[in-house]
């Protein structure tokens, strides 16, 4: 499959190409987004290791126009693997990364929270603008915040400087495109926010077995999505711990299973 066209706002043309890597955390697998601004084709996520889907794109690139770079959103695998290898395919054209700015026709913005290195892309002012999103908001299901370092804080955080932001349409690196942006991330951020009220509740009534309180409060989660869910409460108690806003007595050990997770 070669991917296909999607419409949008600004005044570019973007292709999705869509990795062959499909998971339960990947969703249907990994969007790289092949995007031409004034003649010049940039490739925004090269995705995993695999060398059908970096010809793929390679292919479109030149198709569009002069490759100029590649853009990554955070270095996971799943996003980043090809990233030598496709910037090498393109005539080692360079690679914009966190920690590595280069010229390129996308504003930039550091987002951490579900990766510390997270950038994202976006084309066109206020109204128009088409935002690549990375990890940070997805097509589909909510997106990992691992715990470590208050992540959960920037990650809300981060949701806060995209609504600022407004984009009008949302490319995010799993899942389909969000028209409505900046509602999308505004309700993402609400989202996030009811399962904490929601956790604090069942904390105040004493529910301090980490099974019983993802019972309560990730109740609609299936089961495939159980671990993450897990993952996400860490990320939750560990927001509230560094705002010293867990109850006194909610049990050390606890604590130390989800503090000494990597
Ligand atoms: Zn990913």
């Amino acid at each position: 499959m070669s991917g296909r066209e999607v419409a949008v706002p600004a005044d570019a043309r973007v292709w999705l190409i869509r990795a062959h890597n499909p998971s339960p955390m990947t969703l249907s697998g990994t969007n790289s987004w092949v995007v031409e601004v004034g003649g010049s084709v940039w490739v925004i996520d090269p995705g995993p290791d695999d060398a059908g889907h970096v010809d793929r794109l390679a292919a479109k690139a030149r198709e569009l126009g002069t490759p100029a770079g590649v853009a990554l959103t955070h270095d996971h695998l799943d996003h980043s693997a090809g990233v030598e290898l496709l910037a090498e395919t393109l005539g080692g054209v360079p690679v914009l990364r966190y920690g590595n700015t280069v010229a390129s026709p996308f504003a930039v913005r550091h987002t951490p929270g579900h990766a510390a290195d997270h950038l994202v892309f976006w084309i066109g002012a206020e109204e128009q603008a088409t935002l690549f999103s990375g990890d940070l908001v997805l097509g589909q299901s909510s997106t990992i915040v691992p715990p470590g370092g208050g992540t959960l804080i920037a990650y809300l955080e981060s949701l806060k400087q995209l609504a600022a932001i407004g984009p009008s349409l949302i490319l995010p690196g799993h899942g389909e495109p969000i028209e409505d942006g900046a509602a999308a991330v505004v309700a993402q951020r609400e989202h996030r926010l009811r399962r904490e009220a929601d956790l604090r509740d069942a904390l105040a009534e004493r529910v301090y077995d980490r099974e019983a309180l993802l019972d309560r409060v990730w109740s609609d989660v299936p089961d495939s999505l159980r671990i993450a869910a897990h993952v996400t409460m860490q990320s939750h108690l560990e927001k509230l711990d560094l705002e010293n806003d867990l109850p006194e007595d909610f049990e050390p050990e606890g604590r130390k299973s989800w503090q000494h997770r990597p």
